[in-house]
């Protein structure tokens, strides 16, 4: 195995095979498995390189994300094909994928060079202050420590190995273990070899990442109990995200596990933007839908609308492009096997009907697109009718009038989006919703579809619970990288015991006395 080359000591031999994800069939070899004792050597690197990664300056750090990208396009076809082989996803999503993988990284570099991440915040000594003289008073963030990271099965390149959870918590200062999904192992293989070489390029040690892989939930699970580890980022099911969730709480030092887990994305159809484009909106909530076999956190799995007209000009248009959607594979047989479980529930429940399906595939793990639709009140009368099918399954919630609409939104879990669509005449109810949506997601879009998530400054991709564990903060943007920090304030240290960054003439973004000064 290529990779992290400090934990070759205990890898066995195993039936752990690479999956051809369209076939369902193994691929080469039986593949190496890193055990308990790798965890712990892992976590013994991590914590043995933290203090020295940690105190690198800015541009070894911004230069190593940087490094990190170059590796990764010099992996060149090879990865996109062993990608391809074990999601299933097609090679231009895979491409565009790296390229948000080493975007990421390089918006990273970007936050690091600025140093805004610091946080350094400066209240100059009061000495003459009455009745009491103020101390003096510095600020700065410091990273948290080793973190653990589980890579997405959805993403293999931009949310896994190398991914957003992993950038930033590098961009934090935090040394990182990442837990590979066992769904795509030779690409991990390839992303972690790519990490290792831009850590020996940028003369690091070598514990400042580490990438454990192997089937079952042993490793991530002491991955997560072990000591040294200071935070987890995770994206996936629920029940695994709620698993590690107890397992940090229940350790003698708890910490925090960012989790991101499921989510069913309402998108509310305004009466106005429904009477003027109905078809139109029902075909391109199907484009949205079926983007990559349905498999995005952000994937529109609700749709609410007050019945009429326009209501029924959208149904029969997204019914009629959903039969003529194609089969997709999707990722693993696991996740399919969930998808046609959560379908076959849909269609037999006696409250919901089947608006159309798509097209049936011929592979072993093809996702056959469907939709479905139920009305307001058996919709509130049953909990698990607002529960994610992960795929390209959604339901539509027919409302009687707006308080039956926003009824059903109050009811609804936290999600990590909420789109409205609407034309100048919904403007009015637009607005009353936008309260209620605040409360449910961390983004609300208007008049677009919820997939696709920019890779940027003022995007959250986060939101109340199940959508993620901690509704705090965002998984994708540049202030993902908070989630690995902590402030550290230092009183009436003297000049040469102060971090440099609080020394009186360094040049960094800074508070000083509550006022910002770039
Ligand atoms: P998953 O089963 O939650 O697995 C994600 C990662 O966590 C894997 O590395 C898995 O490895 C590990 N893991 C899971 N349960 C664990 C536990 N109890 N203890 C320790 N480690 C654990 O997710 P998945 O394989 O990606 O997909 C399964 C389902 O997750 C999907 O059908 C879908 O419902 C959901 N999903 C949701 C999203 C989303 O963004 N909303 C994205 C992907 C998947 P091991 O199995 O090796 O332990």
């Amino acid at each position: 195995m290529a990779d992290t080359q400090h934990l070759d000591r205990s890898q066995q031999a195993s039936g752990f095979r690479s999956i051809d994800a369209q076939s369902g069939q193994p691929v080469g070899p039986p593949l190496a498995i890193h055990g308990l004792a790798d965890v712990e050597a892992a976590c013994a690197a991590a914590e043995g390189a933290f203090d020295a990664y940690r105190a690198i300056d800015n541009e070894a750090r911004a230069a190593f994300l940087e490094r990190i990208g170059a590796e990764i396009v010099t992996l060149g076809d090879d990865l996109i094909l062993t990608a391809m082989r074990e999601s299933g996803l097609p090679r231009a999503r895979l491409e565009g994928e790296r390229g948000r993988t080493v975007g990421q990284l390089k918006m990273f570099a970007d936050v690091v060079r600025r140093g805004g991440w610091m946080g350094v915040r400066i209240d100059p000594s009061l000495p003459d202050r009455a009745p009491l003289p103020r101390p003096d008073l510095r600020m700065r963030m410091i990273p948290l420590g080793p973190v653990a990271v589980f890579g997405a099965s959805n993403f293999p390149l931009a949310f896994s190995t190398a991914g957003g959870d992993t950038a930033s918590a590098l961009a934090a200062g935090c040394t990182v273990v990442v837990k590979g999904h066992p769904a795509h192992p030779a690409t991990g293989a390839m992303v972690a070899g790519a990490i290792d070489a831009a850590v020996a390029a940028c003369g690091l040690p070598t514990g400042v990442f580490s990438h454990l892989v192997g089937p079952g939930n042993e490793l991530g699970s002491a991955l997560v109990q072990d000591p040294r580890i200071a935070a987890v980022g995770f994206t996936g099911s629920r029940g695994g995200g709620l698993a590690l969730v107890k397992l940090a709480q229940a350790r003698p030092v708890p910490i925090p596990v960012y989790a991101e887990m499921s989510s069913v994305n309402p998108v509310v159809l305004l009466p106005e933007a429904l009477k003027a484009r109905g078809t139109a909106l029902g075909t391109a909530f199907v484009g949205s839908l079926t983007m990559g076999a349905g498999q995005f956190c952000t994937n529109p799995g609700l749709v609410l609308a007050i019945e009429g007209e326009g209501l029924d000009a959208f149904v029969a248009a997204a019914g009629t492009a959903l039969c003529e959607a194609s089969a997709a594979t999707m990722l693993t047989g696991g996740i399919h096997a969930a998808y046609e479980q959560g379908v076959a529930a849909l269609r037999a429940h006696d409250d919901v009907k089947t608006i159309a399906q798509g097209k049936l595939g011929e592979g072993v793990t093809q996702g056959q697109a469907a939709f479905f639709e139920t009305s307001a009140a058996q919709f509130l009368a049953d909990k698990e009718l607002g529960h994610e099918v992960f795929g390209a399954a959604s339901l539509l919630v027919r409302c009687t009038s707006e308080d039956e609409l926003h009824a059903v939104l109050r009811e609804a879990e936290g999600q990590l989006t909420a789109t409205i669509q609407m034309d100048a005449g919904d403007s009015d109810a637009a607005s009353r919703l936008i309260p209620l949506l605040e409360r449910k997601a961390g983004r609300i879009l208007a008049n677009g579809w919820p997939t696709g998530v920019e890779v940027s400054h003022a995007m959250v991709h986060g939101g109340p619970f199940p959508a993620t564990s901690d509704g705090r903060t965002t998984s994708v943007g540049s202030l993902a990288i908070d989630r690995f920090l902590r402030p550290v304030s230092y009183q009436n240290l003297a000049p040469e015991l102060l971090p440099t960054v609080l020394r009186d003439g360094t040049v960094a973004p800074r508070l000083v006395d509550g006022v910002f000064v770039d």
